[in-house]
């Protein structure tokens, strides 16, 4: 898969003019590779297809990622908001209730008391407040480790290691075939120190980190059958021209 991000950075403008092919598929040209591309379904994989391997490409269509990030968080922080207020709603009703009579039960003191816990809990899973406006900077970041980020050195990113009962998913990377990158590095890309990434921000970046990559590695797939086909196509078509 990693030959079409490979193909991929062929389409920027400094190596148009580099159409022969090279590496291991000589036969494929820029326009087959834009083709292909052009069959990935429109969406955030296809966008971050492009961001990541073809950035110039991308710059031209920025408010499709733009619009295509926004669609993916949209509905999870909704989801959120509702939970957050159902909790504060819950909260508020059970101190209604401790006054309305004048006397208070020990079990209005309890329910209270559960709401109140259910709150906390319920504002400690929620992304910060400032989360939309941070989009742009949260959306570059996951990006650019993206595109930068370096395969798992014990399973040379291939996500399984063989074992003495055959493969197995590797314990490093759990996977992903991805190299550990410190909770470090990305505060910094977000320009927050550690401490403030791990207790805000780490939520949010890892469940977009997760879907992000799990888009792109399926528009990745699309496009790798995409090009299989067309270069089938070439070896079955006679010589017509
Ligand atoms: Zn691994």
């Amino acid at each position: 898969m990693n030959n079409v991000r490979e193909l991929m950075a062929r389409l920027g403008p400094s190596t148009v003019k580099f159409d022969t092919g090279r590496g291991g598929t000589p036969d494929l040209t820029n326009q087959d590779i834009a083709a292909a591309l052009g069959m990935v379904p429109a969406g955030l994989g296809r966008e971050l297809l492009e961001a990541c391997w073809w950035p110039d490409g991308a710059a031209l269509r920025r408010h499709r990622l733009r619009d295509a990030v926004i669609a993916l968080v949209t509905p999870e922080l909704r989801r959120q908001q509702r939970k957050l207020a159902d909790a504060r709603t819950d909260l508020g009703l059970a101190e209604v209730c401790m006054g309305w009579t004048g006397s208070v039960t020990a079990e209005q003191r309890a329910e209270r008391d559960r709401a109140a816990h259910r709150l906390g809990q319920v504002k400690a899973q929620c992304w910060p407040i400032s989360t939309l406006e941070s989009l742009p900077t949260l959306a570059s970041a996951v990006i650019g480790e993206m595109s930068t980020r370096e395969g798992c050195t014990k399973c040379h990113g291939r996500g399984t290691s063989q074992t003495g009962k055959g493969p197995e998913v590797c314990p490093s990377c759990s996977g992903s075939g991805l190299g550990a990158i410190s909770d470090r590095r990305r505060a910094a890309a977000l320009g927050r120190d550690e401490s403030t990434y791990r207790e805000r921000w780490r939520g949010v970046y890892e469940w977009l980190l997760a879907r992000m990559l799990d888009a792109e590695q399926g528009a990745a797939a699309h496009m790798g059958r995409a090009l299989t086909g067309s270069t089938e196509d070439r070896q079955c078509s006679p010589a017509t021209s």
